[in-house]
């Protein structure tokens, strides 16, 4: 702790105890820091993985990868697991390394200041302000639900939430339900809900591509070897990551590259729905991996049910009871399904973020989004992003992205937990070089040519999303800070 706190204060504020903040918080203790706490507007761990309970919601990149690289979990019952075994999971970390303790429930970020006379934070939350010498944001980014601003939304009578708030408690059986989207939410929950509704009617905005799911159980006696011999679940894990790895070739050193998926999902939609029409409907007109890149072997069966009808045409308004297409047809609904996204770009506007000088983080943030590396911004000494602007995949586990981030981070935090610093601040030219060059490289990858519009791009149509190169690169580029790019001041 550092003289000009006070005896109590915690020495870091994390905020969200989902993958990010708990990978956070487990390090810290790992090096023997305990003066932490963790904010957590919800009552349990879990982030999106606690948020996101609808039918059929599962992780799309294997879980062998998608989990710590320092927590293997021998047990996975499923190449790719569903919600309810990542969040037990996640539970599983947080009671291990004895992170609950330091978690304060309930708890919201409003805003932060930053104090230049102390180098510290004042954090203000819904249950009051704590001072600390450094704050790390670990809220993700797809925790707000975006709802779409269709004419009328308000008016509707009948049910309606959105995928990230499933209402558990409304039986969907024999209803006429309407799903607004078609991304990575909805293509699992569509096949889940179909066999029970009455009628599902889908309104589909943008086809995405979708690639067979190679998902599997794992079976007893793989989830022994695993636990008998830790080092061929190492090996596995290394062959999923490079697997993986090897798909960001296509996404930016030449997107033609993408006409073998592209071929792969085209025979795929062929095989599964055998209507030309609907087919018709299915099929892209833009660049595979220019929105993330779905997979699923039971989302195009479903579509073929009977009672299923997927609507292309554009929404013109919502009625008390109705969802009404611009070609003037009226389908009569009991409840409408929101998959329809989160707020990504937009994820910090609520907040009340001042930094040096009186900078407000959205000033700062006016001419865009960015950050150094998605984790530091300059003018806002001591406050770390995880999964921050341009630190998204289309390819492979965030949760390797967030380890490479949270090893950055402790580097930073060393100085100023030793008291050998009181503020880290990264050089606004170092952040504009980077930014640059990593625009310059976006411009030419496949999110930005492939001809589509996804949420990785804001309202100019620069990405401020995602990561342009390899998450081997990432990781070598984080694995040491350079103090040179830092105006550390002692
Ligand atoms: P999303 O990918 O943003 O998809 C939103 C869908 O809603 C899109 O089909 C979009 O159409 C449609 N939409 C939005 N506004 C609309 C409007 N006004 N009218 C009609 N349609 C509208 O959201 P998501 O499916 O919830 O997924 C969000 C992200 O969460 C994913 O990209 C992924 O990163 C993550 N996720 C991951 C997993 C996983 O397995 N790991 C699972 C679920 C979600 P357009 O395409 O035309 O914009």
């Amino acid at each position: 702790m550092n003289d000009q706190q006070r005896a109590g204060d915690p020495a870091v504020v994390i905020v969200g105890a989902g993958f990010a903040g708990l990978g956070m918080a487990i390090q810290l203790k790992r090096a023997g820091v305990e003066g932490f706490v963790v904010l957590e507007k919800a009552d349990e761990v879990g982030g999106t993985w606690r948020d996101n309970r609808y039918p059929g919601c599962a992780c799309d990149v294997q879980s062998h990868l998608y989990s710590y690289s320092f927590e293997p979990n021998p047990a996975w019952s499923r190449m790719f697991a569903e919600q309810q075994e990542i969040w037990d999971y996640l539970k599983h970390c947080a009671e291990k390394y004895r992170i609950t303790p330091h978690i304060r429930f309930g708890t919201e970020l409003v805003g932060a200041e930053y104090d230049d006379a102390t180098g510290t934070w004042r954090v203000r939350t819904n249950r009051g302000a704590i001072t600390t010498r450094a704050l790390v944001l670990a809220t993700g980014p797809l925790h707000q639900p975006a709802y779409p601003d269709i004419p009328g939304i308000d008016r509707f009578r009948g049910k309606a939430f959105h995928s990230a708030e499933w209402d558990h408690g409304y039986d969907l059986a024999g209803k006429r339900v309407a799903v607004i989207g078609t991304g990575a939410s909805a293509i699992q929950f569509v096949p889940r809900i179909a066999p029970r509704v009455d009628r599902l009617h889908l309104f589909q905005r943008t086809p995405p591509w979708i690639l067979p799911k190679p998902d599997r159980s794992i079976s007893p006696l793989e989830q022994r070897l695993f636990r008998a011999v830790p080092a061929l679940q190492r090996l596995y894990r290394s062959a999923i990551y490079w697997t993986l790895e090897a798909r960001i070739l296509g996404f930016t050193v030449h997107p033609r590259l993408m006409k073998l998926a592209e071929a792969v999902a085209r025979q795929h939609l062929r095989r599964q729905v055998p209507d030309p029409e609907l087919r018709r409907k299915l099929t892209p007109d833009y660049t595979i991996g220019c929105k993330r890149i779905l997979i699923s072997n039971d989302y195009y069966p479903a579509l073929t049910r009977p009672n299923v009808e997927l609507v292309t045409d554009g929404i013109a308004e919502i009625r008390e009871h109705a969802v009404v297409t611009r070609d003037g047809v009226e389908r009569p609904v009991d409840a409408i399904i929101y998959g329809t996204g989160f707020h990504v770009i937009d994820a910090f506007d609520h907040l009340d973020i001042v930094g040096r000088d009186g900078l407000k983080l959205r000033e700062a943030w006016s001419g865009g989004v960015e950050a150094y590396l998605g984790v530091t911004v300059a003018g806002f000494p001591n406050l770390f992003f995880l999964l921050g602007p341009n630190s998204g995949l289309g390819h492979s586990s965030m949760v390797f992205m967030i380890e490479a981030q949270v090893r950055y981070v402790l580097q930073a935090l060393r100085p100023l937990l030793r008291g050998d610093a009181r503020a880290v601040d990264v050089r606004a030219d170092v952040q504009a070089t980077f930014n640059q060059r990593l625009q310059a490289r976006l411009r030419e990858a496949v999110w930005g040519i492939g001809g589509c519009r996804s949420w990785y791009l804001d309202e100019n149509g620069v990405n401020r999303a995602l990561w342009p190169g390899s998450t081997a690169e990432y990781w070598l580029r984080t694995r040491r800070l350079k103090p040179a790019e830092y105006r550390i001041e002692a």
